[in-house]
């Protein structure tokens, strides 16, 4: 979503990390787009004040005190006292995000069913988690999360705005919510928007895991502000990714772009389980490093200690291997898609944590022309509070875009 002066040609500000509509033409249509801009804005930035809104957006004073105003009786944000940016001074009143406009976030582990209740800019105002002994079938995810949903509803009705729920799913997700296959949880062509619209009784928006993620790590992350982001997530159901481009998610034609993890990197290797042979995610994995270590679960704290004082050389062995085959990746990545950041979250965050030297030395040297020009590696900064608050995003995403049509009301 792009800020527009009234009277002025279109401009394009590097913070923004949202879709870009087709142009529009009528003053009402640019008042629509810039207020949607000053939404965007509070929600990944937290309270800012109107000169710092006027600033990013580009907006001159007036203009922004009318959108400010304008989503002040929509009741989207509230006034707040805002810090002042240099040592001195005393704080001012700025805005934020209403809190009380909430969605539901609901994620889909193999072994457990989690829902958070995150407000409009990110917080988390509580969350319930239902561990299962076995990946559920469809119907009984959505009868968990049904169950879940329900003992929060007295609360949610009492006290906040629910616009809907975002579903975060590891497998492959197409632009209509249908799961065409996820095999860590064994579904293939489940309709999961229907099936989970009817369940719980609101507007259900359902996406892969890794995509949500890259959307959340560039709203509230170290992607923050920055148009041009790799995301890379690994864990024990594999490598997902998200690609952002100019601000924009790349979906690409059905929705499945961003499967960086099937991405072939050697010929003769273990077979994956898309029936390909040594694509990365099976090349690059948690588990044979556990194993080594004696441990069964992947908690990315305890491995960033262990791997720091691990002295077997057949464990340090197997972690070189792998940071060597993912920089191998990672630099095709970088090549074809020219990132100002790579974010690493999960498992290959574990891995940069331990071998950032030989990790952002390979990425270095071998992009064609890289002259003059830097990538960023970083670790996702959000964690495990991450995937609390990335799928609500799905959910959010239409009022984000278009708060007069979408805001709930009281
Ligand atoms: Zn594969």
């Amino acid at each position: 979503m792009t800020p527009r002066r009234t009277a002025a040609p279109p401009e394009f500000p590097t913070s923004s990390v949202v879709a870009r509509p087709a142009a529009r033409t009528t003053n009402e249509d640019v008042r629509q787009q810039n207020l949607a801009a000053v939404l965007q804005l509070v929600h990944g930035a937290g309270a800012t004040s109107r000169s710092e809104i006027g600033a990013s957006t580009g907006l001159n004073r007036s203009t922004v005190t009318g959108l400010v105003q304008e989503l002040l009786d929509l009741q989207l944000v509230c006034e707040t006292a805002v810090k002042p940016t240099g040592r001195v001074g005393r704080p001012s009143l700025g805005v934020a995000a209403e809190d009380r406009v909430v969605a539901l976030s609901v994620t889909a582990d193999p072994l457990a069913v989690s829902v958070a209740l995150v407000g409009l800019g990110g917080a988390v105002h509580s969350r319930v988690r239902h561990d299962l002994a076995r990946p559920p079938s469809p119907r009984r995810f959505a009868q968990v999360a049904a169950s879940l949903v329900a003992g929060m509803r007295a609360d949610i009705d009492r006290h906040y705005r629910l616009i809907g729920a975002g579903v975060a799913v590891p497998g492959l997700v197409d632009h209509g919510g249908t799961v065409v296959l996820s095999p860590s949880l064994g579904w293939r062509r489940e309709h999961m928007a229907h099936r989970l619209t009817d369940a719980l009784g609101m507007e259900v928006t359902v996406g892969n895991d890794a995509s949500v993620g890259a959307m959340a790590e560039t709203r509230f992350g170290i992607g923050r502000g920055i148009d041009n982001v790799l995301y890379l997530s690994g864990s024990m159901n594999g490598i997902g990714g998200g690609l952002v481009l100019d601000g924009a998610l790349l979906r690409g034609t059905s929705g499945f772009a961003g499967e960086f993890g099937h991405t072939v990197v050697n010929t003769s290797g273990a077979l994956c389980s898309c029936g390909r042979r040594g694509c990365l995610q099976v090349e690059v994995h948690p588990a044979k490093v556990l194993a080594l270590l004696g441990r069964r679960g992947l908690d990315e704290d305890e491995l960033d200690i262990e791997l720091g004082l691990v002295r077997d050389p057949v464990i340090l062995a197997e972690v070189a291997r792998q940071v060597d085959v993912l920089s191998v990746a990672l630099t095709n990545f970088v090549n074809a898609f020219a990132p100002e950041m790579v974010v690493l979250s999960g498992y290959l965050g574990v891995l940069l944590a331990t071998s950032r030297e030989r990790l952002s030395a390979a990425v270095r040297i071998h992009p064609v022309g890289a002259e003059g020009r830097t990538v960023r590696l970083e670790r996702a900064h959000m964690r495990s509070h991450l995937m609390q608050i990335a799928p609500a995003e799905l959910a959010f995403e239409p009022l984000l875009n278009d708060p007069v049509a979408r805001a709930p009301r009281f």
